[in-house]
């Protein structure tokens, strides 16, 4: 592009954000921008109705909430990665699990790992799936009982579930009952699809797991999750626009397919042909996402406050505005200040 023409363009951008009312979401984006550079930048969700859109690891999302980065049973880490935006079921999913994995012993809940940005979509870094707001990481390090500061949220390492001193072996000094029953919980309810953990842990479910069978299936092995474990929602009742993922294979999964992470193909080197060409890497473009994903980041946005404490969602008296209904939370978590407690939502 010429620089008269991309300035036609950039005024063209300009012109259409103040004609219809949004912000730097939109005036940004443009065709040559891998959409994970668009998606990255977003800061707010977009307003309306919840809507995922496309599949895990190929769309965005639509009117996005926010879990509070603090509750009574959870605490969101990595509060600068702004991660904590999910389908409303995801968030309700979310704060029900904290709940009850309090209730196992796991500490005094749960500490939450990425969910997805704001408006869904490909990430700058990590994931390749985590982009319609129905996928969360969950860190097998339970919520201490005193509360983590912003900055210990940032810095505190993980914390590996495998003995790296042997190949793909859980380490029986950290691995506890309770990590197997927080992970078997998270399985247990029906409107989970599947759980990611690391081969290993896999094995050590199958090795061990006493309780109903059948729900371990659902547990599948996959690289990585040491640290964390992936829960992943089926897309909700009425999402037309929510592509499913082939549902798992009966059984629990104890099997062929798990003792292929036992050999050597999953963990060899790619074998390189000398004569290949250097491929450029393709990024996602926003035109390889479903179309609805550009009104998406076109659409207004939200405000953070509404969007975490569940005003939009929530059942107001019909005589109060909005704006009362924030104002009055806004004091309520003031009054409550460390534990905010997001209001009842609907389950999308
Ligand atoms: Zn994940």
């Amino acid at each position: 592009m010429t620089k008269i023409a991309t300035l036609l363009h950039r005024t063209f951008n300009a012109l259409i954000a103040a004609t219809i009312g949004i912000g730097v979401v939109a005036t940004e984006a443009t065709a040559a921008e891998p959409a994970k550079q668009i998606f990255g930048k977003v800061k707010l969700p977009s307003e309306g109705p919840a809507s995922p859109i496309g599949f895990y690891a190929k769309g965005c999302m639509a009117g996005a909430v926010a879990i509070p980065t603090d509750g009574p049973t959870w605490q969101a880490m990595r509060l600068s990665r702004n991660r904590r935006w999910g389908n409303p079921a995801m968030i309700q999913l979310l704060e029900k699990f904290s709940k009850d994995a309090a209730g196992l012993g796991w500490g005094s809940g749960i500490l939450i790992g990425d969910i997805s940005q704001p408006r869904g979509g490909p990430m700058l870094t990590g994931h390749a799936s985590h982009q319609i707001g129905l996928d969360a990481d969950i860190w097998f390090t339970p919520k201490p009982a005193q509360p983590l500061t912003a900055q210990q949220r940032e810095d505190m390492p993980f914390t590996s579930m495998l003995d790296k001193s042997k190949f793909l072996t859980v380490s029986n000094q950290r691995w506890t009952a309770t990590h197997a029953n927080i992970v078997m919980k998270a399985a247990s309810y029906p409107q989970v699809e599947r759980v990611f953990v690391n081969p290993a842990i896999k094995k050590k479910l199958c090795d061990t797991w006493t309780g109903d069978r059948s729900l371990l299936g659902k547990v599948r092995p996959v690289y990585g999750h040491d640290e964390h474990f992936h829960i992943r929602m089926h897309c909700p009742p009425a999402a037309k626009g929510c592509k499913a993922q082939a549902p798992v294979t009966a059984g629990d999964g104890c099997d062929k397919s798990l003792a292929w992470w036992f050999t050597k193909e999953p963990w060899a080197a790619p074998k390189k042909d000398p004569n290949a060409k250097p491929v450029k890497p393709k990024f996602t473009m926003l035109s390889d996402l479903p179309k609805a994903c550009s009104a998406v980041l076109a659409a207004p946005a939200n405000s953070e406050s509404a969007a975490t404490y569940g005003t939009a969602y929530a059942a107001a008296p019909a005589s109060t505005s909005v704006e009362a209904v924030i104002n009055a939370s806004a004091e309520q978590a003031a009054n409550e200040m460390a534990v905010p407690i997001p209001t009842p939502r609907p389950l999308n």
